[in-house]
């Protein structure tokens, strides 16, 4: 065979599955990759057999069981009074995975730039590289606020997109109405799009409110929203999620979805547009996921590590700085081998690699294991 010319030859394994994939290898309590280790409600569960016995077992739509989308427009109808037209507005994707995908190659050409705030998620820039685009990093600031002034001084006739991502992954900031009127004014200033991730949208703590890029709508005529059902109902091996955004761009989006995926799961989603419409089904996990950060918090608080604040998300960014000199990446390796807990080293999150000596702790465990990691990072 030929050589084979990679389109992506900077990337691997992503920094997600390899500490896994270690934690595993080790059988060490994987902290790491983000996803939760408690069952997905049974009634849920229940919903989706039954779908599957009554026969919703072929394709669904290309964008998505209009009762699901109609769930979901009434869901932020009710909790932010924002109204989504779910005929045009709304496509059901493959998790958000395949919705930031999707908006990114239908929107973004050759030669365009697109803005990617640092630390951030990783699945931005591959996705913006593999358009023959340019990915153009502006680092928060050193307590992981936007950097306004950074972002003017980035931006450039060629920018074409912005993305954000609230609550970030994996700082636990969660922007408030201030900072989305910021973002609406450089958006709007420079005639760009936004991309805005919202994945977390339930998981917020202490009093603070997600403010979503819905809720002021001259940018949300500028913007493409995505969400994903596997983080607020704890099955993200489902893999479903969605995009919410002017009908003109859901067009062109669907265009790709069309051929990229067709269509998602039809009894996974029969069941969503049922689960959806009770409150009960969410609205409790702020305080669920509250407990399970301050309980493993406690431990590391009497330990060498040092917990940052984390307003949402189900992350914990935490500091090593003064116990170590190692490098975040030899850190994480060290602590999975040596004392069996796995977490995430944040310097793949930056293109610079820029390691600021700290990992990601993923609490979305049981108390069981929480505890159980908790004891081994206190002996050490
Ligand atoms: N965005 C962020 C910030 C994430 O953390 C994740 C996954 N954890 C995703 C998007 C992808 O979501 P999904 O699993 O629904 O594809
Ligand atoms: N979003 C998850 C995380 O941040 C991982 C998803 C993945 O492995 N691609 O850990």
């Amino acid at each position: 065979m030929s050589s084979i010319k990679s389109k992506l030859p900077a990337f691997q394994e992503s920094i997600f599955s390899r500490m896994s994939a270690l934690a595993k290898s080790c059988d060490a309590i994987n902290l790491s990759q983000g996803f939760p280790d408690f069952e997905v409600s049974p009634a849920l569960i229940a919903l989706v057999n039954e779908r599957m016995l009554a026969g919703d077992n072929q394709y669904a739509p290309m964008a998505g069981l209009l009762s699901l989308r109609e769930a979901i427009a009434s869901k932020i109808q009710r909790i932010m009074d924002v109204s989504v037209l779910p005929e045009t507005e709304i496509t059901i994707t493959c998790g958000a995975t395949e919705a930031i995908y999707a908006t990114i190659v239908a929107m973004v050409h050759t030669g365009d730039e697109v803005m990617v705030l640092e630390p951030a998620y990783d699945s931005y820039v591959p996705a913006i590289l593999l358009q023959g685009a340019v990915p153009v990093p502006v680092s928060l600031t050193d307590d992981f606020e936007i950097d306004f002034d950074a972002l003017k001084a980035a931006v450039s006739p060629k920018t074409k997109m912005l993305i954000v991502n609230t609550p970030h992954n994996p700082t636990g900031k969660v922007l408030d109405k201030a900072s989305m009127l910021a973002i609406e004014e450089f958006v709007l200033q420079n005639k760009i799009l936004l991309l805005s991730d919202e994945v977390y949208e339930h998981l917020v703590f202490d009093g603070h409110q997600h403010f979503s890029a819905l809720e002021l709508e001259a940018l949300r005529q500028q913007s493409i929203v995505v969400f994903s059902f596997g983080k607020t109902f704890h099955a993200t091996g489902w893999k479903v999620g969605y995009s919410i955004a002017p009908e003109a761009i859901t067009r062109e989006i669907q265009k790709v979805h069309q051929y990229l995926t067709f269509s998602i799961n039809t009894p996974v989603q029969a069941a969503l547009a049922v689960y959806l419409k009770d409150e009960n089904n969410y609205k409790n996990l702020p305080s669920l996921f509250e407990q399970k950060r301050e309980f493993l918090a406690q431990y590391l608080e009497k330990s060498v590590f040092t917990p940052l604040p984390c307003e949402g998300t189900y992350f914990m960014l935490v500091s090593y700085d003064g116990f170590s000199d190692k490098s975040d990446m030899e850190m994480a390796e060290w602590l999975t081998r040596h004392h069996g807990v796995a977490t995430v080293p944040i310097s793949p999150f930056y293109q610079g690699k820029k390691d600021r000596k700290l990992l990601r702790f993923c609490f979305a465990k049981n108390q069981k294991t929480l505890a159980a990691a908790g004891e081994r990072l206190c002996k050490i």
